[in-house]
This record gives C-alpha cells, sequence and structure tokens, in this order.
C-alpha cells in the first residue's frame, strides 16, 4: 500500500472502532449505523483507496467537484451522497449522478430533483435536511421543523425519489447532544405521518458519538478518516 493508503486505512479503523464503541454504549447493534466517508476537497484517487477498504457510501457537497468526481470513479461501486446546499437550477444535474440527496430543504427543489431521476431512470433516496438552530436564528440551513411533514408529502408525491428520513447538520456553539435530542423528537413526530422515513444522517467526525446515543442511523465522517480540509469552504 501506498503511504496515503496507510492512512487513510489507519483513521478508517479508527473511525469504526468510535462508532463500534458509541453503538455498544447506546446499546445499539453496530449494523444499525452505517458511515459515509465525506470526500469532498478529497481527490478521486482517495474515493478509489476508500473503495478498495471496503467503503461504499461517499458524501460530496458541491455540485461541480461532484460531478467530476462521479464520472473519474465511474467503475467503482459506490454509492454517493450529495450532503451540500442546493440550487434549484442544479437540482436536476445532481439528482442525475446522485443515489441519495440528503440536504433537500424546500419544495422548490422537488421538481427538479424529480425531473433528473426521472431522466436518468432511476429512483433517487431522499433524506430532508431539518434545521436545528435555534428558532430566530439568522442563518438556518435546512427545512424548519413544522415544514417537514408537507415536504415529505411533495417527496412521497413525486414519482422518482424515495423519502428515507432526516439529515441534520448540530449548530456550531451547542452541546451537539442537546441538538441531538431536538434532532430525535422532531424525527419521532415525522415518523407519526411518514412511517417509512427511517433513516437518520446526523454526526460528523466531531460528534459521532453524541448523534449515535440519539438515533443516528448514518454518519457523515469526513477529516477523520482522510485528514484537515483547506480551512475555507
Ligand atoms: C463536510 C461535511 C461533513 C463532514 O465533516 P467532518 O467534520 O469533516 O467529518 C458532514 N456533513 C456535512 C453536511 C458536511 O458538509
Amino acid at each position: 500500500m501506498t503511504q496515503r493508503a496507510d492512512e487513510i486505512a489507519a483513521n478508517l479503523s479508527a473511525v469504526r472502532r468510535r462508532i463500534a464503541d458509541a453503538c455498544r454504549e447506546a446499546d445499539r447493534g453496530e449494523d444499525e449505523v452505517a458511515l459515509t466517508v465525506v470526500t469532498k476537497f478529497f481527490p478521486a484517487s482517495d474515493v478509489r483507496i476508500l473503495a478498495d477498504l471496503g467503503v461504499r457510501d461517499v458524501g460530496e457537497n458541491r455540485h461541480q467537484e461532484a460531478a467530476a468526481k462521479v464520472a473519474e470513479c465511474a467503475d467503482l461501486p459506490l454509492v454517493w451522497h450529495f450532503i451540500g446546499g442546493l440550487q434549484s437550477n442544479k437540482a436536476a444535474a445532481v439528482a442525475s449522478y446522485a443515489d441519495v440527496v440528503e440536504s433537500l430543504d424546500r419544495a422548490k427543489l422537488v421538481a427538479g430533483l424529480q425531473r433528473g431521476a426521472h431522466d436518468r431512470g432511476h429512483e433517487v433516496d431522499v433524506l430532508l435536511q431539518v434545521s436545528l438552530d435555534p428558532p430566530g436564528a439568522e442563518h438556518r440551513s435546512g427545512a424548519d421543523p413544522a415544514d417537514l411533514a408537507g415536504l415529505a408529502d411533495a417527496v412521497e408525491a413525486s414519482g422518482a425519489l424515495r423519502l428515507r428520513g432526516l439529515m441534520a447538520v448540530a449548530p456550531l456553539g451547542e452541546d451537539p447532544a442537546a441538538a441531538f435530542t431536538r434532532l430525535a423528537a422532531i424525527r419521532s413526530e415525522l415518523l407519526r405521518t411518514h412511517p417509512g422515513a427511517t433513516e437518520l444522517s446526523a454526526g460528523m467526525s466531531g460528534d459521532l458519538e453524541a448523534a449515535i446515543g440519539h438515533g443516528a442511523t448514518r454518519v457523515r465522517v469526513g477529516s477523520a478518516v482522510l485528514g484537515p480540509r483547506p480551512p475555507v469552504q
């Protein structure tokens, strides 16, 4: 193995160990929590190393970078998760290569995603991104929890999108456990009206243990596997 492959392999085992430990701590089975490795800012050669190490799910957050990497890695048996902010004029393009779109946060995006998925002839899995910011916070990334049921209805009414669950990012400057406690309640509420929306994508390099403790079924880990990214994003 190359030095880079050794480094990624070691980091990946450490992350898998953290996930296993958190599952044990939370009295959950290890197989209840899946890992997406977030490859944004890292080259396709790293994605190849990950695939060799048995990683199946990878995540990207920027359309142009994602599209190029998916094309470069077309021979690999990967599941591509789009986890970044979506512009409505890019939604169809994203759905043309993403297998899972985790960042649907407004109804306006549904038509574009639906069109991209339909043109490609594949169903695309969708997670609704919900904001965990306190009410009234200036910058909200994700839907208001009050809007989720309506968004979920819109996804279910579309032919080529499959509603799978929720995605969230813990706000900066707050104990992630408190944010994920709110997330667990939001999820229970959504499950009452949309019982198929069972997936919960939450937890990153810094807070995956707290997310697993509050029901995450998938963690999205970047820097703990691939190393630090450039500071400006
Ligand atoms: C970058 C990113 C991650 C991974 O973050 P790390 O702290 O590097 O693990 C997870 N989720 C989203 C939405 C991201 O944009």
